[in-house]
Parts: structure tokens; sequence; C-alpha cells
């Protein structure tokens, strides 16, 4: 697969904690499409503080999800960006049924129409982790207030505790980040995202793979599904 060619949607599910962003991260590098992180999103408005921002904080605050119609609305907008138009990752997004009928809705009508590579259906890939090792992974982490550079105090500690190696900047727990709020987050996905991987399974197409082991084999497991995909278009 070279980086000039039409790959579409890629859609990584998975709980809290699993590795989305990371995972998100690399396949952007290596295939030349943009990670879409609703979460990123969502708290890049929180910090704004637009109408959005302010109608998000208290409810990502919990640990709930944010109603449907706003991110629905939000990821719309971002999709519709000219860097889009070769594929892109969808790194928490669809996090509900009704999320992902409106996303292949959106696939149907709109997506993609003047691209000359046709349609793709989505690539959708799960990542499974155990859920104790989620906990773990979820309370170690610390994320650098700059520039969002991520580390965990158990498994990927900075070299001067609290202080990020890239840029010296303080290293923070995210709010959600805080055990209460944790255990919220994963009822959550097991309520309303578990139903989002049954919704792709029975349409044959997801994908899992095991997100306990080493981060780069993850990584290659990712690569492995993204080009042996089937090549059908829409
Ligand atoms: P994340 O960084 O993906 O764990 O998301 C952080 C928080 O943003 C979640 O706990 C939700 O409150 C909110 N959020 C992110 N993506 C979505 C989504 N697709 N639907 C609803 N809420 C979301």
């Amino acid at each position: 697969m070279d980086a000039s060619q039409n790959l579409g949607p890629v859609i990584l599910l998975g709980p809290p904690g699993a590795g989305k962003g990371t995972q998100a991260k690399r396949i952007s590098e290596q295939y030349g499409i943009p990670q879409i992180s609703t979460g990123d999103i969502l708290r890049d408005n929180v910090q704004r503080g637009t109408e959005l921002g302010v109608q998000a904080k208290a409810i990502m605050g919990r640990g709930e999800l944010v109603p449907d119609v706003l991110v629905c609305d939000m990821v719309a907008c971002r999709l519709r960006d000219a860097d889009c138009a070769r594929g892109f990752i969808l790194d928490g997004f669809p996090r509900t049924a009704t999320q992902a009928g409106w996303l292949d809705a959106f696939f149907e009508s709109e997506l993609f129409d003047n691209s000359s590579a046709g349609k793709r259906l989505p690539i959708v890939i799960r990542i499974d982790v155990d859920y104790n090792q989620l906990v773990k992974r979820l309370t170690g982490r610390r994320t650098c207030l700059a520039n969002g550079h991520i580390y965990n105090v158990y498994f990927q500690p900075p070299r001067v505790e609290g202080i990020c190696d890239v840029d010296g900047s303080p290293l923070i727990i995210r709010n959600d980040d805080r055990e209460e709020v944790i255990r919220k987050r994963l009822l959550e996905y097991d309520l309303q995202t578990k139903p989002v991987a049954e919704y792709y399974e029975h349409k044959g197409r997801l994908a899992s793979v095991n997100g306990d082991l080493d981060i780069g084999e993850v990584t290659g497991q990712i690569f492995w599904v993204v080009e042996h995909r089937d090549g059908n278009c829409l």
C-alpha cells in the first residue's frame, strides 16, 4: 500500500486505555492520513471555552458520553476538511450504536463523492485489552501540559518525575483519568460502545487485535489488517 492510495476510513475501537491514540498516530504517520480523536477535539473545545466546550465540560468530567447529536455534528465538520479526502483514522468515534448508524449514513450520502478513487468501506479494528491492565494504564497515565506527550508511571515513566522529557513542561493527571471517573468510563464502554463492535461484527467488518502485547507488536497487527483489507469500494 503506498502513501498516495485512497485508504478510506479506519475506525479504531477499544476501551479507554487500549492504546487507540498511540496506534492512531502510528497509522497516521505510516499512511499519511489524519488522526481524528473526538476526545482531543472535545478537550480542545473545553480549553477554548467554545459553546460546544461549555456544553461538554461537566459531562466529560463525570466520565459520561457527550450527546450523540453534538459529537456527530462535530465529526461531520471535521470529515469535510480537505485533508480527509484520501482517508482518516477515527479514534474514539463511533462510541454508541446511534453514532455508528449515523456514520454509515454519512459515508453513504456524502463522503468521498468527489474522489476519483471512489468510496472505500471502513476498516474497523478493535484493540482488546485485559480489564486490570486497562485500570493500571489509565491510573498511571500522565499527560504533558504543553503538548500532550503521554507517559505512564508504571510502564513508561519520564526521566524526571512529573516533568515531560521532550519539552520540560509539568505532567498532569487528566481530569477524567482519576480512579472514580475511570470506573465510570469503563462502564460506559461496556454499556454503550461494546454494541458498536457487535454492529460491525454483524456486517462482517470487524477485525480484532491483541492490545495486551508490546506497542510495536500491536502496531504490526494493525498494519497487517490494513494491508490485507478486502479491497471493496462501496
Ligand atoms: P477519550 O479521550 O476518547 O477517552 O474521550 C474523553 C471523553 O470525551 C469521553 O469520556 C467522553 O466524555 C467524551 N467523548 C469522546 N468521544 C466521544 C464520543 N464519540 N461520543 C461521546 N462522547 C465522547
